[in-house]
This record gives structure tokens, C-alpha cells and sequence, in this order.
């Protein structure tokens, strides 16, 4: 009977303990904050509150990524980075550009005449700053990327500025990863390509 007692007061005292967990751990399911890690498919499991986003990223790619903020040009890993592979999503891993579209701007910020498919970005009127751009963000996890702008080399005329915080970089291999065609890049179309930032 004492026994019977003793669990019974046990019980009561933890009780409160173990709601207040639940809750907690509810809460944290219903604000967005399913597990999500990058390479993950879904679309919807890509919604990440910024308290996780900053246990998987850096101090630089959180502010670029999900706080829309800029990298200093010529300073980023990859505006001048030249090998043969995929670069993806920083936060979600999604392929957003292969090497094969990517060409030297002379921006200071790596720069892709094309992304990856054409559901890799999303493109959102952009505004801010006195300027009328147009920002780019992946598709899967919403994260700012860049801008495009209309003064890229052919065949589509399109510069898509990417910062390199933003992207994760994987090297072709003889699976998956491999460019679909030469990464040689397209002749540029002649025009003044102005170093916009992205
Ligand atoms: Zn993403």
C-alpha cells in the first residue's frame, strides 16, 4: 500500500513535468519545426523555424539565406570556382546550377546563365534598396539566392547572381552528379554586363 502511495505521489509530481513536455514538443511540430536535414525530398518538410536553420548553418549563410542579406563580391567560394559538378540548395539541398551554365561575370559573385530545371528557383519582384530587381529564392526551402537580371550571354541572355553562401557545391562523378553537357560556357552576347550585386 505504501508503495501504491509512493508511485501515486510520484505521479503527481512528474504529471505537470510530462504535459508541459508534450506541449512543448507539439508546438514544435505544429510551428513548421518538423525534422527536416538537407537532401530531404518533400516540399513541405522544408519549412524550417530559424532556430533550426541556425543549428545547420552558418552565421553567414543564415543571414544571406534566410534574411535575404548579401556577401561582399570577390569574396564568396565560389565566383571563381571552375570544377565540373552540382551546386545546391546550402539549407535544403535541392540541385539548383550546374557548373555547365556557370561563366565568369566579372560580378564578383558566382553567375549561371540558366538553373538547374526550370522549377529550381523561384523568382520574386524585388524593390528594396531603390533598385527594381528581381530576387531568386529555391523553390523547396524558400531560401534567398540572388537576383536574374537580362544581361547574360546566350543562349537565354539571363544572369542568374547567386551568392556562394548560398549553394553547396558536390563534384560530378560518373553517377548522378555528371553536367549533362560540356561546361564550356556560351560565347558572352557582346553587351556591358554592369556588376550588379545579387
Ligand atoms: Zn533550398
Amino acid at each position: 500500500m505504501n508503495a501504491m502511495r509512493h508511485g501515486l505521489l510520484v505521479l503527481c509530481v512528474l504529471m505537470p513535468l510530462i504535459i508541459k513536455a508534450a506541449a512543448e514538443a507539439a508546438d514544435t511540430i505544429t510551428r513548421g519545426g518538423s525534422c527536416m536535414i538537407p537532401g530531404m525530398q518533400d516540399t513541405a518538410e522544408a519549412r524550417f523555424d530559424d532556430r533550426n536553420w541556425k543549428k545547420i548553418l552558418t552565421d553567414e549563410q543564415f543571414a544571406v539565406t534566410r534574411r535575404g542579406a548579401t556577401e561582399r563580391p570577390f569574396t564568396g567560394r565560389y565566383y571563381a570556382h571552375k570544377e565540373r559538378g552540382t551546386y545546391r540548395c546550402v539549407c535544403c539541398g535541392r540541385d539548383l546550377f550546374s557548373s555547365a551554365a556557370k561563366y565568369e561575370s566579372g560580378s564578383g559573385w558566382p553567375s549561371y546563365w540558366q538553373p538547374a530545371d526550370s522549377a529550381a528557383v523561384r523568382e520574386i519582384s524585388d524593390t528594396t534598396h531603390g533598385m527594381v530587381r528581381t530576387e531568386i529564392r529555391c523553390s523547396r526551402c524558400d531560401a534567398h539566392l540572388g537576383h536574374v537580371f537580362d544581361d547574360g550571354p546566350r543562349p537565354t541572355g539571363l544572369r542568374y547572381c547567386v551568392n556562394s553562401a548560398s549553394l553547396h557545391f558536390v563534384p560530378a562523378t560518373s553517377g548522378t552528379d555528371r553536367p549533362q553537357s560540356d561546361p564550356t560556357p556560351p560565347s558572352p552576347d557582346g553587351r556591358a554586363r554592369p556588376p550588379l550585386s545579387p
